[in-house]
This record gives structure tokens, sequence and C-alpha cells, in this order.
């Protein structure tokens, strides 16, 4: 017999975990389907995050946070560094498993019938419901179906969703007996290291000796991502931090980035990186997909009528999170192109123009790693020759 749910979510990831348990809270039928037999593995992500994350979502920090950023040393492709931060915790750097694993269980807890294992590989909509088909042969149906399942998202592709318009490449490693500033992330632009975009590598032990390190490129690139990985150790300024270290575990991913202008049709939603959440500037989209989520579980809840769901209201999802993150993310879409023109000189002119201590204070200050765009305004105040670069860009 056709099980069948109020909510069947696709995907467990942080964003689908995170719903399950939300959506828990008032709904009596949650199913969460997740193809992998555990959750959180692979592990795909960098796992850098602001405090606001564990506020704002009500998350104990306990033994996901395994270290404190309060800044970062960026550097430009031939040396020159620019220091910002030092003053606060701007960021933490959190274990991606553990993290998944928590808002999971939480959904269990909360009843949420967690389906481990099951890929979904069709699905069938009808009038007010929707048939999912996983690839064990299950037949499960559901009221209001969402797809938290991430960049591949099989419920955007099977239900005619318009796609991501740009995706980025990323590869990575945790890498042991490296000798970081703990509190500090590296963070190296230039067109040899990662065009068009950056390097990174995050300190995940107090003593800086273990860390995250990666970068990201886009999908179209010549070069697979790999010969850029291989670059960080052999190539200047990157090599240096990496003469002593050792692989312990390689990482990667894609990143969808352009978020859909499309992601309800009729009882089908889309949440986080499967609508393309992220943010464009760092390729975060943990944030951005949580926000998303509290979006979707106020639709769906205030869409709750005595005999189902409102379709007309379901539809509210798409403007409320666009006129909660859309202007930042759009923001993060105009900077990417404007970053995208730079070349090597640029960054290293740039790097040492804003190395004083007036523009520093400012990025101090204003900086928001979840919302960047909050510094354009300081930053041009401070340094209007920056307006200069637009003509070249337009
Ligand atoms: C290299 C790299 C570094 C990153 N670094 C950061 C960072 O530092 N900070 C940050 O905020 N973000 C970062 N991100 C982005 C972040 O990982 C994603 O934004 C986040 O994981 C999105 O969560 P999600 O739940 O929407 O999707 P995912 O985490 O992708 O979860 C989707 C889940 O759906 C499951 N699934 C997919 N298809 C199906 C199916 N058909 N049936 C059943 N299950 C399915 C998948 O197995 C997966 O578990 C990074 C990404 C990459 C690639």
């Amino acid at each position: 017999m056709k099980q069948h749910y109020d909510i069947g979510i696709v995907g467990a990831g942080p964003v689908g975990g995170y719903l399950a348990a939300e959506l828990s809270k008032k709904l009596d039928s949650i199913a969460l389907f997740e193809q992998h037999k555990n959750i959180g593995i692979p592990m795909n992500c960098a796992g850098l995050i602001t405090p606001r994350v564990f506020e704002t979502f009500s998350i104990p920090k306990n033994d996901i946070v395994q270290n404190e950023i309060i800044g970062a040393h960026i550097h430009s492709p031939s040396g020159h560094t620019l220091s910002i931060g030092g003053d606060r915790t701007h960021a933490v750097s959190i274990d991606r498993t553990k993290f998944d694993q928590y808002l999971v269980e939480k959904a269990i807890k909360q009843g949420t019938d967690l389906h481990l294992g099951e890929k979904i590989v069709s699905i069938q909509t009808e009038k007010n419901s929707v048939e999912l088909g996983t690839a064990s042969g299950k037949k499960t149906e559901c009221s209001i179906l969402i797809g938290a399942d991430g960049p591949f998202s099989k419920v955007r592709d099977l239900c005619g969703f318009p796609q991501p318009k740009e995706y980025l490449r990323g590869m990575g490693a945790i890498v042991d007996n490296i000798n970081l500033d703990p509190g500090y992330v590296e963070i190296f632009v230039g067109q040899h290291i990662a065009p068009n975009f950056f390097a990174w590598m995050i300190p995940i032990s107090k003593d800086g000796t273990k860390a995250r390190i990666g970068l990201c490129i886009p999908k179209h690139d010549k070069k697979n991502p790999y010969i850029y990985f291989q670059n960080l150790f052999k190539k200047f300024p990157t090599s240096s931090y990496l003469k002593n270290s050792k692989i312990i575990e390689k990482t990667g991913g894609i990143i969808p980035l352009r978020s859909l202008s499309e992601t309800v049709k009729q009882n089908i939603l889309l949440v986080g990186d499967a609508a393309a959440q992220v943010k464009p500037t760092s390729g975060g989209g943990i944030y951005m997909g949580l926000v998303s989520a509290n979006h979707c579980v106020k639709t769906i809840n205030e869409s709750k009528t005595q005999d189902g769901f409102s379709h007309d209201v379901l539809q509210l999802y798409h403007q409320y999170w666009k006129k909660d993150i859309g202007r930042e993310l759009m923001m993060g879409m105009q900077f990417r192109k404007i970053f995208g023109k730079l070349t090597d000189a640029d960054f290293d002119k740039y790097i040492q123009k804003f190395n004083t201590p007036s523009i520093i204070n400012t990025i101090n200050e204003k900086g928001d790693i979840d919302f960047p765009s909050t510094l354009l305004k300081p930053l041009l105040k401070k340094s209007p020759s920056l307006l200069r670069l637009l003509p070249r860009i337009i």
C-alpha cells in the first residue's frame, strides 16, 4: 500500500533536515528522503559559517564548532597581503557532518519519518498530491513536495523548474601538519590560483595545524579544478603554506549560482541549493538556504486549510524569500561580474590600495559575511576611486 504524508522532503542536507524539524512542530506527517545511507557523508563543504546561523536557527554549538575565526589574510597574486578583522569572531569553522546530523536527528525526534538510502527517481503530479518513486521501487504520496536535494536537484529537473544559470566546481581537502594563524582564514586570488573565484585555507583546529583547503572555478573553465588544486602545493604564494602538509581526505563539489526565477509550482517548492539560494561572492549556501527554509515553513503553515493546503497561498513562498534575501543575492551577482573582470594586476593594485587603517576599520566595522553588500556604500565613501572600475565593467 502507498503511504501518504502531508509533506515529502527530498534531500536530508542541512536545509532538508532543518525544514523537517521546523515543519514537524505543526504538522503530523512528514517524510524525509535521503539517497545516501549516512547523513552528512560524503562531506563536500568548506564549513565556514557565521555565528548568526547558530543564533537565528537555534542550533547548539556543542561539538559542531571546531574553531573561531576572527579575521582573514587576503593574498594578491604577487604576494601582497591585506589583513582584515582581528576584532571579534566573524565566522566559525564547523564539522559539517555533525551539523547535518544534528538537524536530521532533531527532525526524527519531532516525528519525521526518515527514509535513508532512498533515491527519488520519479515524480508523478496529480491535482492535490504528488507521487514519489524511489530507485528501490517504493511509491509514496504527499500533499506537498519540497525539493531540498541540492545542486543536482532531481525535483527541479523532473518538475520543469528553470536551471541555475551558472555553476562553480570546487576541489578541496582536509590537511594536517600545516602551520596557519589559528584565528585567520587565508584567501588567495589570481588567475593562476582560481580564476573568477578564490582559494581558501581555513584552520579547523585551535592550534592551526589542521585545515580545510580548497578552491572553486567556473564550471565552463577549460582546465579541471584538480589542476589548480595541485598547483596550490607547487606554486607561489600558496605552496609555502602547504610544503609539509599531509592530505587526510579529499573533498569537492558543485555550487549553483543565480537563484531561480521560479521556486514554486502548485504544491512543489524548491529550497536551498536546489533553488540556487547561494551567496555568489563566497559560494556559501547554508545561511541563505536556512533563511529560505524559514520562509518555506511559514508559507506552508499559512496554507493549511481544513481540507488540505491552499496552492494559492503556497505561491507566496517565492515572494517571501525574494523580499528578504533577493536583493543581496542579486548584488552578489553584480559583484561577481566585477570580480570576474579583474586582472592579476588589478588584484595587486586593490589589495595594496585597501591596506590603509581607515579602509580596514571600515571593513571590520561594516563587513558582514552573510550580507557583503552592506560594505559597498561605506567602502565607496572611503575610496571613491573604486567607482572608476564601473565604466570598464559596463
Ligand atoms: C567546495 C564547497 C565548499 C563550500 N563551502 C561552504 C561554506 O564554507 N559555507 C557555506 O555556507 N556553504 C558552503 N558550501 C555550500 C553548501 O555546502 C551548500 O550551500 C549546502 O550544502 C546546501 O544545503 P542543501 O541542504 O540545500 O543541499 P545539500 O547539502 O546538497 O543536500 C542535499 C541532499 O539531498 C540528497 N539528494 C540529492 N538528490 C536526491 C534524490 N534524488 N533522492 C534523495 N536524496 C537526494 C543529497 O544526497 C544531499 O544529502 C560549499 C559548497 C562546496 C561545493
